[in-house]
């Protein structure tokens, strides 16, 4: 692995209780909280680590140096959802 870390970054159960589109719960490969993955975003969530917004906030804001954090464009979304909602 290098200095790039994929991460597919999906909303916590306990923040959406309904997803927005048919979606089944995986845990957080950090924390371990049941996040909503959706069958049509396979192709990213197959090959990155599925974090939850927690997570991936926090990765962002600790890690420093070098170091990409690829997202997809669909998760901004969520993203912007959850800041917005805290
Ligand atoms: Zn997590």
């Amino acid at each position: 692995m290098g200095e790039e870390d994929a991460l597919f970054v999906a909303s916590r159960v306990s923040d959406i209780p309904t997803p927005y589109v048919p979606s089944f719960k995986v845990p957080c490969s950090e924390c371990g909280e049941d996040v909503w993955i959706s069958e049509d975003m396979e192709k990213y969530w197959s090959e990155m680590r599925i974090v939850c917004t927690v997570c991936a906030l926090k990765s962002a804001s600790e890690r420093r140096g070098p170091h990409t954090i690829k997202i997809v464009p669909e998760n901004i979304k969520g993203i912007i959802k959850y800041l917005l909602s805290r």
